[in-house]
């Protein structure tokens, strides 16, 4: 905060497509998507129109005992585009308590419809997880910048290494590992799966520990574990979800079924907080019941189905049919590989992650021995600045380059922020090689 008192911070007042425009009038290429929000650009006619004709119709009202249109319509469209099985929609406002959700439905879930199983109350996740800011959210996550001083709010949990191929937990080298940072999650299942409500994993892509990606068959993998152990898996889709890796949904790439899946941020193209967790037939049976057997879950939130937000969405999944949007981005994730390719030749990029339009640049202090810059170098930050004097807005994790564009954007701006990338990472290494700033 102290530092930032002294930058000068930047005002946006409006925006373009993949642009950003601030109050001086200077434009930014969105390098971020708004923090993972945005698919289609800024100021899509079909997205503002959506929100313009709800708001003729009502702004808002109660979910709690009551329904509308909009939030009817998106309920339907969500099963339909969703992987097979997941039929149940329990609409939230962001991407945490589409977590908190997750995790109160599966300890209820238990409880109700198979207590005989016993108390199934705890969590299994990877290190490195990231599920939102809230304790739940927190609980099953591990990234210690974030939660370390939370440590005495948060329930217990069981935990296991990551699929972190550059950095490998275990020394070893895919695919010659055969994935064998496997074999401990199989151990701990086996002991402690009596206690456990769900193992809870970011498919594919775990982003905000810096897009750590799964190799194949990861995910099915854990499916199958899941299965076999009886353990509820949550797929937590918040960032992967809406097309990021290439396909609606990062289960999508390996026809996977999750028994609960969280989405937020992509949900309304990146103009309402929305957020909706979603669950199988079995597991919303579990909690029907009479009136007196207090069987509801009774968790609601003041803006749940909120209308524009919902009609929002729904434009947002119309437009992804209207303009092939999925089609279209996989010439993009192609290109964006080989505009990504010189730069792993730079002294300073240890490894380079990508998985459809997510993308993390991992810089070293060290190549060879892969070790990080100090935290006083501020390197992650010194690129971020570069690149905003350049007209990109990018922000890093630690010392980790994220470059998570819309969707729409076009090859030409694509090409733009890669070169600005490219541009900003030498300069910044390079100046901190040859000695302190003035
Ligand atoms: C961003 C994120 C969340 C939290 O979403 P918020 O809307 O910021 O609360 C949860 N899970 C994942 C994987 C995320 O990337």
């Amino acid at each position: 905060m102290q530092e930032w008192e002294q930058e000068e911070p930047l005002i946006i007042e409006r925006g373009k497509g993949s642009y950003l425009i601030d109050t001086e009038g200077k434009k930014y290429l969105d390098g971020t998507s708004s923090i993972w929000v945005n698919l289609h650009g800024h100021r899509h006619p079909a997205l503002d129109r959506a929100i313009k004709t709800q708001l003729d119709k009502i702004a808002h009202s109660t979910f709690l005992g009551l329904s509308n249109p909009p939030a009817i319509q998106l309920a339907r469209e969500l099963i339909r585009i969703m992987p097979k099985g997941l039929k149940r929609v329990f609409y939230s406002d962001n991407g945490s308590t589409a977590v908190e959700v997750a995790l109160k439905m599966a300890v209820q879930y238990w409880q109700q419809r198979r207590p005989e199983a016993g108390p199934k109350n705890t969590f299994f996740h990877l290190k490195l997880a990231y599920h939102g800011d809230t304790l739940g959210a927190v609980s099953v996550g591990n990234i210690e910048l974030f939660h370390g001083r939370f440590k005495s709010l948060l329930f217990p949990t069981l935990e296991a290494d990551p699929p972190y191929c550059y950095r490998c937990p275990l020394n070893q080298t895919y695919p010659s590992c055969q994935m064998a940072c496997l074999d401990p999650i199989e151990q701990i299942l086996k002991k402690r799966h009596r206690e456990l409500a769900g193992f809870i994993i970011e498919p594919l892509v775990q982003a905000a520990a810096g897009m750590i990606t799964a190799p194949p068959g990861y995910l099915t993998r854990i499916r199958e574990l899941c299965t076999k152990y009886n353990v509820l898996l949550i797929a937590d889709e918040v960032a992967t979800g809406f097309g990021r890796t290439g396909k609606m949904f990062a289960c999508q790439h390996e026809g996977v079924t999750p028994d609960l899946m969280a989405i937020s941020k992509g949900l309304t193209g990146g103009y309402m907080p929305l957020a909706a967790t979603l669950t199988t037939e079995e597991i919303y049976k579990g909690f029907l019941g009479k009136y007196e057997e207090f069987k509801t879950f009774f968790h609601g939130h003041s803006y749940t189905g909120n209308q524009l937000g919902c009609s929002v969405a729904l434009a947002n999944l119309n437009v992804f049919k209207k303009e092939k949007t999925l089609a279209r981005l996989q010439p993009k994730i192609k290109t964006m590989t080989r505009l990504l390719q010189p730069l792993r030749q730079l002294p300073h990029v240890g490894d380079i992650r990508q998985r459809g339009f997510m993308v993390a640049i991992e810089l070293v202090g060290d190549k060879k021995t892969k070790k990080p810059y100090p935290l006083e170098a501020r390197m992650g930050h010194r690129v971020t600045m570069e690149a905003r004097n350049r007209g990109l807005l990018l922000r890093p994790i630690g010392n980790i380059l994220i470059l998570m564009p819309p969707l729409s954007t076009s090859l030409h701006e694509l090409t733009s922020m890669v070169e600005i990338l490219q541009a900003s990472i030498e300069t910044a290494t390079l100046a901190l090689a040859s000695g302190p700033r003035p």
